[in-house]
């Protein structure tokens, strides 16, 4: 379950302690009344939560209760539909979601779609979109996300290689080298040095925005970003690849920076470059839906979470846009708030404000 809905639960309910703030709670099926009365129908024999969403009754045939068992004392049945004494739903979603990543966190093997939605009792059709609604990602995504953390703590800690491809639950080395290029964007070795071998070429280039860097690892770009010093952008390069070997760029990747000077001057150009994205596989999603956002259109964070199928992740959604690495190529500049207002920029508002007037004249 996420914060937000513990401290919505948490929250304080109103009472509901007259009968008439009982009912007009049940004509509008508040849910905010659940698990604080419960009211029965003479004419079913039945009784409901006040959200159940069954027909309403008649208010004369409409007794109120305390709890379950004061209703079935009075005689009544429990709603089939509603499930008055049994856990609520939502509770019942995140309790299963939750004991599902518990299961993926703790598995040998990416555990099989089926076996998950079996152990939550749900259909396999179901538990993945609840489980995308609650999580943000699928199960896989968020297994693959998992075994990722896993091997890059266990090869900043282990000496070995052999001992961190053990722990981190890999049964041979082969399949070990096998996933992690994927994983890391590095290879094992380079990795546990801190990156040390790993080579990133950049360049720094003069845009109409000011200064540009461009860097990339032989996985493609990792690195777009703008400033008023040329210097501290290398600078913040550095930092952020502490140990890498940084080197001037030439030749082919000459040609990558005049088509990102390009872009930021005329949008209209479009991008293809092989990206070297790292994130979480939230921030992944997130990335992946700032991309397929149109030239000259503006997306709210609101939007942006409910492509990415978790509209309650907003603020996530936001954070996801402010760790972007590349700027322009995935496109966080076309994400503003909800009222319209332009938000932050990484990289300086005033630039989110003229990219977005250029990209309007471009479409
Ligand atoms: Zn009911």
């Amino acid at each position: 379950m996420s914060d937000r809905s513990r401290i919505m639960l948490l929250d304080k309910k109103p009472d509901f302690s007259d009968e008439s703030s009982r009912w007009a709670a049940v004509t509008v099926r508040n849910k905010a009344a659940d698990d604080v009365f419960f009211y029965s129908v003479l004419t079913t024999g039945v009784y409901c939560r006040p959200s159940c969403a069954a027909r309403l009754a008649r208010r004369e045939n409409v007794a109120f209760h305390e709890n379950c068992a004061a209703a079935e004392k009075a005689g009544f049945r429990p709603c089939k539909r509603c499930r008055p004494n049994e856990e609520k739903r939502e509770i019942r979603q995140a309790k299963a979601v939750e004991k599902a990543c518990r299961l993926i966190e703790e598995a040998e093997e990416l555990p099989d779609l089926e076996a998950l939605a079996q152990a939550a009792g749900m259909s396999r059709f179901h538990f993945h979109r609840i489980f995308k609604q609650l999580v943000g990602v699928t199960p896989k995504a968020y297994a693959t996300a998992h075994r990722a953390e896993r091997v890059r703590a266990e090869l900043q800690q282990s000496g070995s290689i052999t001992a961190a491809i053990y722990d981190a639950g890999f049964n041979s080395n082969g399949r070990f080298y096998a996933n992690t290029g994927k994983l890391l964007g590095m290879k094992p070795t380079t990795y546990r040095k801190g990156g040390e071998e790993t080579e990133i070429r950049f360049a720094l280039g003069e845009c109409s925005l000011g200064s540009i860097l461009v860097a990339a690892s032989d996985k493609g770009i990792c690195a777009i970003s703008l400033g008023d010093d040329p210097q501290t952008l290398v600078q913040e390069l550095q930092d952020r690849f502490a140990k890498a070997i940084l080197r001037g760029g030439e030749g082919e990747f000459e040609q990558w920076v005049a088509q990102v000077i390009g872009f930021v001057d005329d949008p209209a150009k479009g991008l293809e470059l092989p990206l070297d994205i790292r994130g979480t596989a939230f921030q992944q999603r997130v990335w992946q839906a700032l991309s397929e956002i149109p030239i000259g259109t503006r997306l709210s964070y609101s939007e942006v979470a409910e492509k990415i199928g978790a509209p309650k992740a907003v603020r996530a959604v936001a954070s996801a846009c402010a760790a972007n690495h590349l700027a322009v190529a995935i496109p966080c500049h076309r994400v503003v708030r909800n009222d319209g207002a332009l938000s932050g920029y990484r990289w300086g508002v005033e630039r989110k404000r003229t990219l977005l007037d250029r990209e309007v004249d471009a479409a």
